[in-house]
């Protein structure tokens, strides 16, 4: 499976596979903390209501997961990175 947020450098991007990021939807929307894989700070959930995706991002450090579709029952869909939602000018 290609994976697309992994940047050149080869380290693998925090949050960017499935597992993890279905891991950590279903901790936040059970009303757990989840940690930030690099600093452990808590992961804040942005969402762009316009496009109806959502993605996490670390209140500290800045990381960011890719954005995700989710569905009524939890499913999670990845938003290929190609086409991210422009950020509000
Ligand atoms: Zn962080």
């Amino acid at each position: 499976m290609a994976d697309p947020a992994t940047p050149p450098d080869g380290s693998p991007a925090p949050l960017s596979s499935m597992k993890e990021l279905v891991d950590a939807w279903m901790r936040f929307r059970a009303g757990e903390v989840v940690p930030c894989p690099n600093d452990g700070a808590s992961l804040a959930l942005s969402v762009d209501a316009s496009a109806g995706v959502y993605r996490f991002v670390c209140t500290t450090c800045g990381t960011a997961s890719s954005w995700f579709e989710s569905g009524p029952t939890g499913s999670v869909e990845v938003r290929p990175l190609a086409a991210p939602p422009p950020p509000p000018e």
